[in-house]
């Protein structure tokens, strides 16, 4: 899952990068409030985190803006200020959640998960398809039958999460590369192969019949083999 962090304290912006991260999110950071509101406007973020002291434009107007132009993603708002009245402006203007600051890491990656869980995003703690499992805890894949397992990379895993999350569908290089590599990387089409291959490698290791299939000059998408071993 990707997460835009809009916040202007970098050491803060780097800590709350780092620890997300950890998690397996991709982020990206926005030093202040126009920036941030055009980046969300991209649409492609699974939550916002968004301070509300912010130079140019203040996080209540971005989040005013961004809801009046309909945009549903999730948005926890981080303040300083813990004054109820705040608190009740925040959510009057359709924020998700809302966080005083100074806050645990802990705390705010247990509220991202919350808010994303509660858009549907994240359902459980596994996805399915076929007959493997990708454990979003764990950050490794199962064969249902076998139990066999393999740990992932960090690319790997958002690889595949996508494409479940995506399941017949195709995925175009473009939306890997947004989704996993973000803009500033300028990443080269060739990693996508680069951890494609690596991914599949990972699904022959643990005996999974789901192969991930390249559609020529677009993209790729999932499918099932139905092979005699099972
Ligand atoms: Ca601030």
């Amino acid at each position: 899952m990707r997460i835009l962090i809009i916040e202007d304290e970098f050491s803060l912006s780097d800590v709350l990068a780092a620890a997300l991260k950890k998690e397996n999110f991709v982020t990206d950071c926005s030093y202040d409030g126009e920036d941030g509101y055009l980046q969300a406007m991209t649409g492609i973020y699974d939550a916002i985190i968004l301070d509300i002291m912010l130079p140019k434009m203040n996080g209540y107007e971005v989040l005013q803006k961004l809801r009046m132009e309909k945009l549903q993603t999730p948005i926890l708002m981080l303040t300083a200020k813990s004054e109820l009245d705040d608190k009740i402006q925040g959510f009057d203007l359709g924020a998700d959640d809302y966080l005083t600051k100074p806050f645990e890491i802990r705390e705010l990656i247990a509220r991202i998960w919350a808010i994303t869980r509660r858009q549907g995003i994240v359902e459980t703690s596994a996805l399915r398809y076929g007959d493997l499992e990708l454990n979003l805890n764990q950050c490794s894949i199962t064969q249902v039958h076998s139990r066999q397992s393999v740990q992932l990379g960090s690319k790997e895993f958002q690889l595949l999460e996508l494409f479940l999350r995506n399941q017949n569908q195709i995925i175009t290089r473009e939306q890997i590369v947004e989704k996993i590599w973000g803009y500033e990387n300028n990443a080269e089409y060739n990693n996508v192969e680069v951890y494609i291959s690596f991914t599949r490698r990972k699904l022959n290791f643990i005996g999974s019949g789901v192969r991930i299939k390249a559609i020529r000059g677009i993209g790729y998408t999932l499918e099932q083999i139905q092979s005699e071993e099972y």
